[in-house]
């Protein structure tokens, strides 16, 4: 095991899909729009910093709305919106975002930045079953995928933030890139 592979497997215990806070990026949405038809004004919702941990505040993708900032995530109450409680699997598995695909690999890269290997997470709180082989190369190809979405999902969070007009809500962030996603 190392670069090539990492020892895990998934036992579905739906801790990721209840208790994480799903962060998709704006190239998630639009998949999930095109591959399920969902509407993206229902699914995401917009949280405000004491709704969730874990993110900066220097962020570059808190959405600015007067004094106000706010997290693009995947709605949930108890659970994601997309976790099927009966079937106990995501109804948008094929579709869904990058960052549910990751977890709970974690990169390590050398000093200069090349890719090392895969390692699990210690503080996600998955069980890290090792029961299982997972084949590091679309890993690594998803973690490069996932940066370049990353870097314009900052660059769209900036022109939002610029943008000052009556009624502005954070749910405007939405009509930027899906109404426009055909060019995408
Ligand atoms: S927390 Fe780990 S074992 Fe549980 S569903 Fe998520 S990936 Fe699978
Ligand atoms: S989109 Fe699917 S995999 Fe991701 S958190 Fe929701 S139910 Fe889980």
């Amino acid at each position: 095991m190392g670069k090539h592979t990492v020892r895990f497997c998934c036992h579905h215990c739906l801790h990721c899909c209840t208790d994480v806070i799903c962060l998709p990026t704006p190239y998630d949405v639009i998949r999930i729009v095109r591959e399920t038809g969902e509407n993206p004004y229902r699914f995401l919702e917009f949280l405000q910093p004491d709704e969730i941990t874990g993110v900066e505040k220097s962020d570059p993708t808190w959405l600015r709305v007067g004094k106000e900032r706010y997290m693009m995530a995947l709605r949930r109450d108890t659970k994601c919106v997309f976790l099927d409680m009966r079937t106990r699997r995501c109804r948008i598995y094929e579709a869904r975002p990058i960052l549910c695909r990751l977890y709970p690999f974690k990169l390590r890269e050398t000093r200069d930045g090349a890719f090392k290997a895969f390692t699990l997470h210690s503080d996600v709180d998955c069980p890290r079953h090792r029961d299982g082989v997972a084949h590091t190369q679309p890993l690594y190809d998803l973690y490069l995928e996932d940066s370049r979405h990353q870097q314009d999902y900052c660059d769209l969070v900036a022109v939002f933030n610029r943008r000052a007009y009556p009624g502005k809500k954070p749910e405007d962030f939405i009509g930027m890139f899906v109404e426009n996603s055909k060019d995408i």
